[in-house]
């Protein structure tokens, strides 16, 4: 499978990574939308949200407890903001799970 961020999770393409262990690793965006823009990623191969389930939860639920380590380990005491893009409409580009970590700026809300 050509998937980009199967390649920088096991090393083909470089990343700069703020943050690794066996099921999951967390690197700088490409393109920062925000002072601090990361992307946390599992290893392994989920398509978007919409492919979670019972057998693959567990991996989502452990880049939850990444996110809280890293907002605290960077200073993001002021906050942050996580997102997912899901499918086509969302913006998705990328066909591999992964929560956008962003900090260091103010965010709007709604989301456009
Ligand atoms: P999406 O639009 O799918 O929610 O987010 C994909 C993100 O991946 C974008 O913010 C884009 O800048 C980032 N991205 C795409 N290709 C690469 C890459 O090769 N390396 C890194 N570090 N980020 C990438
Ligand atoms: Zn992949």
């Amino acid at each position: 499978m050509d998937c980009i961020f199967c390649k920088i999770a096991n090393g083909e393409i470089p990343a700069t990574k703020v943050y690794e262990d066996n099921t999951v690793v967390a690197f700088n965006d490409l393109e920062p939308q925000a002072p601090t823009h990361i992307l946390v990623i599992p290893k392994c191969h989920i398509s978007s949200a919409a492919e979670v389930n019972e057998e693959n939860s567990a991996v989502i639920a452990h880049i939850f407890e990444v996110i809280a380590k890293l907002s605290k380990d960077l200073g993001m005491a002021d906050g942050f903001r996580v997102v997912n893009n899901c499918g086509d409409c969302a913006g998705q580009t990328v066909k591999h799970i992964h929560f956008h970590l962003m900090a260091g700026r103010e965010f709007t809300w709604p989301a456009g």
